[in-house]
């Protein structure tokens, strides 16, 4: 598993120099013709901006996504939609008003079901999807596993409430994600509200809606009384087109896992969005590291398909186990090249499994001697991570955990590399590092060994909180 670094830049079409000083930024020196491992390689993909796509072990280890589409293979999609917002200030009522809005749900004749996602037709025959769990942790929990599904964001705003907390973590999420905001200030219909109050609370958050000047749209609207839905589905058209939403349906179908579970009569069921492409039913798919043959695709009125475009969420049947939500799926030729690709993907989860597991030593085990023996009353943690959205995310959960006798607190939670100074600051407080899809420099890993700073690897985000919380009740299992 290694390619050299000339190789890897000329896969993105960068230059070598380029390459080398990212690889030098995160304390790896190599030259052009020096060989890199697959995961450091991974790391400098991710940096230049790229997605990664990892076929098979005897094909390209690392490979930028399939063919790319051109101008000509690319026709429009319609717009995937979350909607976010403080909690009761009525996401859920507009999922379901907008949902009833569909005007070719007559015609479908089938039982509206709840997949994870919805897609309705607005009367002028263009069409909406809508993410169906509202809020951002669904958004944050899909971001840290690098799945971006969401083209816009629909911030709720009661406004007989206001700006609220989560309100703000929205705003902060949906910017971490570079997704643009659509401010539908809902409960109007409530006697005495002040709309206008909540403009003056977004511009202290830097959203400028379009009545004061700004480009951020606005629409007032009542979820429950149905005022202005049609309003809102425009806003989202306009925005659609100027993100100009683009996919090439002729292609081997590709997307996420929205929701999974296991049915007891119908076995893996999983919600996927395909994302380029068309799912065909009968398709190989790969899905997370599970795979099978589509044996039907359902919508979510219920309806058998054939064929699944860009932007349809379906239910898939058919699937070996159940993947996670976020996870990556794929459609391949055959089933040879389905267990290829589904064992590559066990394999890395296992070296990351391991690789974790091995990580924390030292002063760890001291720090759960210290806390079983009720010595220690605090764990503190050094937050690094990839991208702003899974370090706000991770901070955000782990400062929520904690009990009566001792309690977690995050020093630091910040993008980038581990740095030697981030091991002096854990040094100095007595905290763990958690390093989510980061590593750490060569000196800040000599640094940590020396003085016994453990620093922990994760790439999924369930996982930090599971162990940091394993170590404030100190049962966290000691490292071999
Ligand atoms: P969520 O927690 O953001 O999903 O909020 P819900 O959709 O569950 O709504 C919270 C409460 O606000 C419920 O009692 C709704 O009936 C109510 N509600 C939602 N939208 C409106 C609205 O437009 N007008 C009024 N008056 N009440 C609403």
């Amino acid at each position: 598993e290694a390619i050299t670094v000339q190789e890897l830049a000329n896969r993105m079409a960068a230059r070598g120099g380029e390459v080398v000083k990212a690889l030098f930024r995160m304390g790896v020196m190599a030259t052009l013709t020096q060989s890199i491992d697959a995961d450091t390689a991974e790391l400098v993909v991710q940096e230049f901006g790229h997605r990664v796509k990892r076929v098979s072990e005897s094909d390209v280890e690392i490979g930028l996504e399939g063919a790319e589409d051109t101008d000509t293979d690319l026709q429009p999609r319609p717009p995937v939609v979350t909607i976010m917002g403080h909690v009761d200030h009525g996401k859920t009522s507009l999922l379901d008003a907008l949902r009833k809005t569909d005007v070719a749900a007559h015609e479908a004749g089938g039982i509206t079901q709840h997949i994870g996602a919805y897609q309705i037709t607005v009367p002028d025959g263009s069409k909406v999807t809508f993410i169906d769990t509202p809020g951002h942790e669904a958004f944050t929990a899909m971001r840290a596993r690098g799945a971006s599904v969401t083209d816009m964001v629909v911030l709720v705003v009661a406004a007989d409430d206001g700006v609220m907390p989560q309100t703000i973590e929205a705003i902060r999420h949906a910017k971490a994600a570079g997704v643009p905001l659509i401010v539908a200030v809902n409960k109007i219909d409530k006697p005495g509200v002040k709309p206008e109050r909540v403009k003056q609370e977004l511009l202290q958050h830097e959203i400028v809606v379009e009545s004061l000047g700004g480009d951020t749209q606005e629409i007032e609207v009542s979820a429950t009384q149905r005022i202005n839905l049609d309003k809102l589905l425009e806003a989202i058209s306009l925005q659609a087109e100027v993100l100009d939403l683009k996919a090439n349906p002729n292609r081997a179908a590709e997307g996420t896992v929205i929701e999974s579970k296991l049915d007891r009569g119908r076995g893996p069921v999983a919600t996927v969005l395909v994302q380029k492409g068309t799912l065909r039913q009968g398709d190989i798919v790969v899905a997370g590291a599970e795979w099978g043959r589509v044996r039907a695709m359902l919508d979510d009125k219920g309806r058998q398909l054939k064929d699944a475009p860009p932007s349809l969420p379906v239910e898939i049947l058919g699937l070996s186990g159940v993947p996670a939500a976020g996870d990556n799926f794929i459609a391949v030729e055959n089933e040879a090249r389905a267990r290829e690709v589904s064992e590559f993907r066990q394999r890395r989860a296992r070296d990351k499994a391991a690789a974790a597991a091995g990580a924390g030593r030292g002063n760890l085990t001291d720090m759960l001697a210290r806390i079983q023996a009720g010595e220690q009353k605090e764990v503190a943690v050094v937050v690094k991570a990839d991208v702003q959205g899974s370090a706000e995310a991770i901070g955000v959960t782990l400062g929520k955990l904690g009990n009566d006798e001792v309690k977690v607190r995050v020093l630091h939670s910040a993008v980038g590399q581990i740095t030697e100074s981030d091991i002096q600051l854990a040094k100095a407080s007595d905290a763990v590092i958690v390093a989510f899809n980061v590593r750490a420099t060569s000196q800040a890993r000599d640094l940590a060994a020396k003085e016994g700073v453990d620093i922990r690897y994760y790439s999924i985000i369930y996982e930090v909180a599971d162990d940091i919380e394993k170590l404030y009740k100190g049962k966290l299992a000691p490292v071999q």
